[in-house]
């Protein structure tokens, strides 16, 4: 199978290992856009297969991502199973020890200035002093690891409590905004204005930053796409893969997910990064 060259201005590579989870927090994207958990996965060696396809830059690594991308039964065939940089982005519900054993720090090692692993702490569903002790384990034993969790109205005052602790205790805790419809009020900065939440669909020229693919290894332009399963660009498992790096026609201007429109910072911490580029609304 040819190998695919990622266009220099990409600038994540998001790898949906599964959408399903072990845990079910209330405002979780997975329910409230009515996602079909259950799709078809590809096995260990088809991902090894397909993503050592792609040839990125090392400092662009493979975020595996879901859903809960470690309830995946190969996952550590898979991490252990690339040539290229990985992040992982979780929600901690691991055997740490088990994880040590089976993970080499080393596949983490990517120049960019966050850690590798990435725990979305969730308050509803999580206890904080059992994510802080395996955060703390698995620091100590050379992973890049950090905290972020979302600036829900819902949990202001607890967020503020774990920031302070992380920041007194070093451990790196991050916030992230909040994106979505909540108590009738629209959190979010978004690059563009009406793209989401709006009752009208428009459409549009769209071209992306990002390389995401599904469960199934289905590669979509936009997690609207992939989240609904509309317009797969290509399968990282098709003989005569290639990546199509140009503005494409979208129907679906309006339902934009929040994730693809907001304002926020590149991969290098610059601000002012959205991840698509829209033109021609109509
Ligand atoms: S941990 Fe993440 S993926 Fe799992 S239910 Fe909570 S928000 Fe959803
Ligand atoms: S306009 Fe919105 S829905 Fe359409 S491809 Fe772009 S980000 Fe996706």
């Amino acid at each position: 199978m040819n190998k695919v060259t990622l266009p220099s201005h990409y600038n994540y590579i998001g790898i949906f290992l599964t959408l399903g989870c072990n845990l079910s927090c209330s405002y979780c994207i997975n329910h409230t856009v009515g996602l079909n958990q259950k799709r078809k996965h590809l096995n260990a060696q088809q991902w090894i297969t397909g993503l050592k396809r792609i040839k990125a830059q090392t400092n662009l690594p493979f975020s595996l991502q879901g859903g809960e991308p470690t309830i995946h039964p190969g996952i550590y065939d898979i991490l252990n199973g690339l040539n290229h940089p990985v992040d992982l982005l979780t929600n901690l519900q691991f055997s740490a020890e088990k994880f040590i054993k089976n993970v080499s720090p080393n596949i983490f090692s990517r120049n960019l200035p966050y850690p590798a692993i990435r725990v979305s702490y969730h308050p509803e569903t999580m206890v904080f002093e059992e994510l802080i002790n395996k955060v703390l384990l698995l620091e100590s034993h050379g992973h890049s690891i950090g905290l972020f969790s979302v600036d829900h109205p819902k949990y202001k005052n607890h967020i503020l409590e774990a920031k302070s602790f992380c920041e007194k205790n070093n451990i790196f805790f991050k916030t992230k905004p909040l994106l979505a419809k909540f108590d009738g009020k629209v959190y979010g900065d978004y690059h563009y204005k009406d793209a989401c939440f709006s009752d009208h669909l428009k459409t549009c020229e769209c071209k992306t930053s990002e390389l995401l693919i599904d469960p199934y290894g289905d590669i979509y332009r936009c997690h609207h796409d992939l989240y609904n399963k509309i317009n797969p660009q290509g399968n990282i498992l098709d003989s005569n893969l290639s990546i199509n790096d140009t503005f494409k026609t979208c129907h679906y201007y309006g339902n934009c997910n929040p994730c693809d429109i907001k304002i926020k910072n590149n991969r290098f911490q610059q601000f002012g990064h959205a991840s698509v580029e829209i033109r021609n609304i109509k």
